[in-house]
């Protein structure tokens, strides 16, 4: 790592310290690990093997393997993504991530004064992340921390929404022109948008957060 790249990555952590602070305050467990490799290990000391777990719809999730790497230990996972599933399936999947041991997901945003902030096209898993499992795990990369609530709506709409409707192969103007236009399109992925300002009651709630870039 050059000088310049030391400076960046200390800025960084200086951010999502004060983050995990300001999480802290709202009733949040929150922590900074420091690599992908922390957190695979982290997620296995904390889930017993025979433990069911969810995921969110989360690009977070994927690039850090955990989907892989559950399974591969025997967990039961409810995961919609699994390319085997027929569309009865998937929606019957995501149900059950309602009522998982845990559910892993990223987060489209994080204040800097720790609010979470997410929209979501149907719903599941804003819905998981506020009540149903008996642990949430959000995972955030430093790319998802926003100024204020403005600043986290305005790059959920014009970065995590076009890049989610590209993927989805969504026919949605962001898909076309990498901008949002407050569409009202029935393809649209923002029929939902959820502010968490505390850790819901009865959920235990741990946010890790990283240095680097993750997720869209
Ligand atoms: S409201 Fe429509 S155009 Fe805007 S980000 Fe969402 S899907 Fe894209």
């Amino acid at each position: 790592m050059n000088h310049y790249d030391e400076i960046r990555t200390r800025h960084e952590i200086t951010i999502i310290e004060s983050v995990a602070e300001n999480l802290r305050k709202r009733d949040f467990e929150a922590m900074v690990l420091n690599s992908n490799d922390a957190v695979r290990q982290y997620i296995e000391s904390e889930i017993q093997p025979d433990q069911t777990v969810g995921f969110g719809g989360s690009v977070t999730v994927r690039e850090l393997g955990l989907d892989t790497l559950l399974r591969g230990r025997g967990n039961t996972v409810f995961d919609h993504w699994d390319a085997n599933l027929s569309p009865e399936e998937r929606l019957s999947t995501r149900r059950r991530q309602l009522d998982a041991d845990c559910f892993i997901t990223g987060s489209n945003a994080i204040t800097r004064d720790g609010r979470i902030v997410n929209i979501d096209g149907i719903g599941n898993r804003v819905a998981a992340m506020i009540f149903g499992p008996r642990r949430v795990i959000a995972i955030v990369g430093a790319n998802k921390i926003a100024r204020d609530l403005d600043d986290a709506i305005w790059r959920i709409k014009n970065i995590a929404s076009p890049r989610n409707s590209m993927r989805l192969s969504m026919d949605t103007p962001c898909a076309r022109t990498g901008a949002c236009v407050e569409c009202s399109s029935r393809s649209s992925v923002c029929r939902v948008t959820t502010i968490i300002d505390y850790r819901p009651s009865e959920t235990k709630f741990t946010v890790i957060l990283l240095p680097v870039p993750l997720g869209f």
